[in-house]
């Protein structure tokens, strides 16, 4: 993946031999005659190219750098809600690989018609391109099983069935009393629940069931809905955090609420995807690419991952 790159900070002059040091940044010194002048506060040069301090500005401006490297991803029109929240619920705590193997295991043990044509990324080798990879793409190109006779399954038989996806007893669980939760209200289309309901009426209701967070409801009503949200999963909650737009640490719903708040309308999804992609690629958990980071200007965490 090519990043543009923001201009590299001005080299550091080299210190007066013999000279006393005094580190401005790190891996960077100067000299000591330097230091009056840093006293007196920021250059207006200085001020005007610092990150902003306001988090509303600064997530701004992150998101036009995101999506002058990475574009402007676009919701691509409805999805059956019930196939994206399986999938999602199969995707938690392993990737989106296991979530998408799990699911066609269920499909081929109850098909419900015809294959689609496969129409999931892959890289030059054949394999699934797991940066590219959206659970939304397997929920368009995989048609879902017969719901029924999942329903009708015991916990320990769908566990059996999910098993590579992980966890499988309480992911196995999540999804039969949420298919028992529709089996209820007289069958499984999901988005005709959430239409009758209302979106924060059925956000609060499918994180009810146990096993079905916000970030995943959040996924299901952007992804099949077009909801205008943007979900916090491990990368997004990690991003925003150092890049110091919240300091949520381990409070990843508190994350979500903040962003809710500070987010313009209409360009929630574009970060959501952006996040996602930035934090496969450069903004990694262990060892960011700082030194290829469009963002490191703006960023207070800079070289300290
Ligand atoms: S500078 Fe480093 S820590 Fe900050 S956003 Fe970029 S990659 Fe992440």
């Amino acid at each position: 993946m090519s990043w543009v790159r923001t201009p590299s900070p001005a080299p550091c002059k080299a210190p007066p031999a013999g000279g006393a040091l005094l580190s401005a940044r790190p891996g960077c010194v100067m000299p000591a005659r330097l230091k009056p002048l840093i006293r007196r506060g920021p250059t207006r040069r200085a001020k005007a190219s610092a990150p902003p301090a306001d988090p509303r500005r600064r997530l701004l401006r992150a998101m036009d750098l995101l999506e002058a490297n990475l574009g402007q991803p676009q919701w691509d029109g409805p999805k059956d809600a019930l196939e994206v929240l399986v999938l999602t619920i199969l995707s938690q705590n392993t990737n989106d690989r296991n979530a998408l193997a799990a699911y066609q295991n269920l499909v081929r043990k109850f098909p419900a018609g015809p294959a689609r044509p496969d129409s999931l990324p892959r890289n030059a080798d054949g394999q699934l391109d797991k940066i590219k990879l959206r659970l939304s793409d397997a929920a368009r190109a995989v048609a879902p099983p017969r719901w029924d006779d999942v329903a009708s399954l015991s916990a320990g038989e769908l566990a059996e069935i999910i098993r590579v996806a992980g966890l499988p007893a309480s992911k196995a669980k999540s999804i039969l009393a949420l298919l028992h939760w529709l089996r209820d209200r007289g069958g499984y289309r999901l988005e005709e629940q959430i239409g009758k309901l209302g979106m924060e009426q059925a956000m609060a209701e499918m994180t009810r069931i146990k096993g079905i967070g916000v970030k995943t409801a959040a996924v299901t009503l952007i992804e099949a809905m077009g909801a205008d949200l943007c979900p916090v999963d491990t990368h997004v909650h990690r991003i925003i955090n150092r890049l110091g737009i919240v300091q949520t640490k381990a409070a990843r719903d508190r994350t979500f609420a903040l962003l809710r708040e500070l987010v313009p309308a209409g360009r929630a999804y574009a970060l959501h995807h952006n996040l996602l992609t930035f934090g496969r690629t450069v903004c990694l958990a262990r060892r960011p690419k700082c030194d290829e980071c469009p963002l490191a200007r703006l960023c207070p965490s800079r070289g300290k991952g």
